[in-house]
């Protein structure tokens, strides 16, 4: 019987359903998808403009915060001491250095005039010395000859002896006259000298002091000392009075540095705001000096940030005119960041990250790294050309990701619905299909029931109507006829009988009447019905029964009419060699009957079709034989009423080997 479900029809099927659900399924999704997609557009757009007039506001404010720092200093103009403005720029201003030039054109800061070394006369006493305590080392001596040229009214030598006999005494071990000498030099004078170079002979004896200092005992007149050297120290640099003469600014940074490593070797002995103070403004007048050395290449634009690459390190510089200076003020990239802090201000504790760019793309401002697009981007104000601030999403591009979420419901959603709609069909087609199967068998049934019936009634009209003619020869004759009318009548109903028997089983309504039974009587009864029908073709029948059987638990008939479906077969399809055995036998739990014929045999594509119903083998013995495809199934139908399974073996022209195994009933049950 054909398939209801063809290869070709199920294609069909399945490009019916893509066209009809899966398409219009896909087409919504893509549909669903690009709406999404433009709300999230939309909701960007709306936020993204919100967030660029935040931008324009804030860029004013830090226009304005910047411009008023700079005409603060402006107006602080410079007086005769530019460590006035320099303290103010650096302490309060958030700058980390700063060049000016006068009206003329010419450095003001950092001045590069140097009195480092100390001018002193040639003195042959004091050239003495030094060739007693550096050439020969003979600091005993050397530090008499330096008493004696302590009392020279040239303060220059004076000071360098007492330095220099305090140099000595250290040299001797004796750090407590040392330090007695060397404060006659660091605090001997009534005020502070005018002269430069005497001023860095005192510095240098104050620095000298500390390192002595240093060296001796603690107590209290130890510690009053250091503070009092510091503190004098200190307040000569840097130093912020309007007509105190002070140090270049390479000197002020040499002592001012030398002071930092002292006050670093004794922690806690300065207070640690001024120490940081001095940290601040010595770094800043290095950074200014290193710039001054290079300030000859730097651009010319007014007000506007620019760039510069010292030491691997990036800082940013801005020129100013003031009414009669120009400044150059520098600022690192950290420090810059500070005057950027308008931004950070504006959008803390929303759900953004902003980060600045300067002009060659470098970060100044907010992390590294930012997830997703940029939200808003602008320009910074005038003051940093080519500088770009820009906004992310802090927790990466939500709308995206909500956009994605969205979407992925959706799929799903399309997915599932496609699916339950092709389970539906699926079992629809089943259902249907099994109907149109179940018609289809039906109409099967009744045309092969027709057809077959014809064969015997048409030959038993025949016989009977020429009974009836009276075209018979004699009584003989007649008799023969009466035979073959009443062989064709029990063909019919045994016909008839397979007919009904497929029938009742096709509606499931053959209810076997399971008893105890035996096998041999089984095979017995069969052998006895087929007896006759053999007899007719010719045929041989062995049965091979083993002694002591176990019982089954069976419909007696039902199994007859197995063996006897079987062994009617076999003589049917038997050929030259005709003899046939039935096997009976018990394996563990099982009784196995085997019905074994020389015959025609099968081919191997036929063994697993012919247990269909309806089916035969096309071929020329199955052709004349009688039966109508309904024999095996019925057989097959009966052995698994009974749980058991029923086996083919067979070679085409050899022979084939029917072996059903059924059940034996437990010991003791009915
Ligand atoms: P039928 O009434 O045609 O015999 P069956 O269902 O009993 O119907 O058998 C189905 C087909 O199986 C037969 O048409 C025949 O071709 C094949 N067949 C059954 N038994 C044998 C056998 N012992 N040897 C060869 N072919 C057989």
């Amino acid at each position: 019987m054909a398939p209801f479900l063809t290869r070709r029809n199920q294609f069909q099927w399945v490009a019916l359903l893509a066209v009809v659900v899966v398409l219009p399924t896909v087409s919504l999704l893509w549909f669903m998808s690009r709406v999404v997609a433009n709300e999230r557009l939309v909701a960007r757009q709306k936020l993204a403009a919100l967030y660029q007039d935040k931008l324009v506001e804030t860029a004013a404010k830090v226009q304005a915060t910047l411009s008023n720092r700079i005409a603060t200093v402006a107006r602080a103009g410079v007086s005769s001491n530019s460590y006035a403005l320099f303290r103010q720029l650096v302490l309060s201003g958030g700058f980390e250095g700063l060049l000016i030039w006068n009206s003329s054109g010419s450095g003001v800061y950092p001045d590069s005039a140097s009195a480092m070394s100390i001018p002193i006369a040639p003195d042959s006493a004091l050239e003495e010395a030094w060739q007693l305590e550096f050439a020969r080392q003979r600091y005993d001596a050397a530090a008499q000859v330096y008493d004696e040229l302590a009392s020279s009214p040239d303060l220059h030598t004076s000071v360098a002896a007492i330095l220099g006999r305090s140099r000595c005494l250290s040299k001797l071990g004796r750090v407590d006259d040392a330090v007695q000498c060397c404060q006659r030099a660091a605090f001997g004078l009534a005020d502070e000298p005018q002269d430069p170079a005497l001023r860095l002979a005192i510095a240098n004896a104050r620095l000298m002091l500390l390192s002595l200092l240093n060296q001796t005992r603690p107590g209290a007149m130890k510690e009053s000392l250091f503070q009092r050297t510091t503190q004098a120290i200190e307040e000569s640099l840097y130093s912020p009075r309007e007509n105190q003469p002070r140090f270049s600014s390479h000197e002020n940074l040499f002592i001012a540095r030398k002071l930092l490593e002292v006050l670093d070797a004794t922690p806690g002995t300065a207070s640690q705001a001024r120490t940081a103070q001095l940290r601040k403004l010595a770094a800043a007048e290095g950074l200014s000096i290193a710039v001054a050395g290079i300030s000859r290449q730097l651009n010319n634009q007014f007000d506007r940030f620019f760039p510069l690459e010292l030491d691997q390190q990036r800082y940013y510089a801005l020129r100013h005119q003031a009414p009669t200076v120009v400044l150059l003020l520098l600022v690192s990239s950290n420090g810059l960041a500070s005057s950027l802090e308008a931004y950070r201000d504006a959008f803390n504790g929303q759900d953004v990250v902003c980060q600045v760019t300067d002009a060659s793309g470098h970060l100044v401002l907010g992390p590294a790294e930012a997830e997703g697009e940029p939200i808003a981007a602008a320009a910074l104000p005038g003051s940093f050309p080519g500088w770009e601030v820009k906004l992310s999403l802090a927790a990466g591009d939500v709308f995206e990701q909500a956009a994605r979420r969205q979407i992925a419901v959706y799929v799903w959603t399309g997915v599932l619905v496609i699916l339950l709609i092709l389970v539906a069909a699926g079992v629809a087609t089943q259902a249907v299909g099994r109907q149109i199967r179940l018609n289809r068998m039906k109409n099967d049934f009744i045309a092969t029931v027709s057809h077959e019936l014809k064969t015997p009634l048409a030959s038993m009209r025949i016989l009977v109507d020429t009974l009836l003619e009276g075209h018979v020869r004699d009584e003989a004759q007649a008799r023969q006829y009466l035979l073959l009318t009443a062989k064709e009548n029990e063909r019919l109903s045994r016909m008839i009988e397979s007919f009904l028997t497929f029938s009742r089983m096709e509606r499931n309504k053959n209810a076997f009447t399971l008893a105890r039974t035996s096998p041999a009587a089984i095979a017995r009864d069969a052998a006895e019905s087929v007896k006759t029908k053999y007899a007719a073709r010719d045929c041989e029948l062995t049965i091979e029964a083993a002694e002591n059987l176990p019982d089954l638990s069976a419909d007696h008939d039902a199994i007859v009419t197995v063996l006897v479906n079987l062994l009617d077969n076999a003589c049917k399809y038997s050929a030259e060699d005709r003899r046939i055995k039935l096997e009976v036998a018990a394996e563990p739990g099982f009784i196995r009957f085997a019905v074994s014929d020389k015959g025609i045999g099968l081919a191997r594509r036929h063994l697993r079709k012919i247990f269909e119903s309806f089916y035969q083998v096309d071929n020329s013995l199955a052709r004349r034989a009688e039966g109508c495809g309904l024999g095996l199934s019925i057989v097959k139908f009966i052995v698994h009423a009974h749980k058991g399974t029923i086996k083919v073996e067979s070679r085409l022209g050899q022979g084939s080997t029917f072996t059903v195994r059924l059940p034996a009933a437990r010991p003791g049950a009915d």
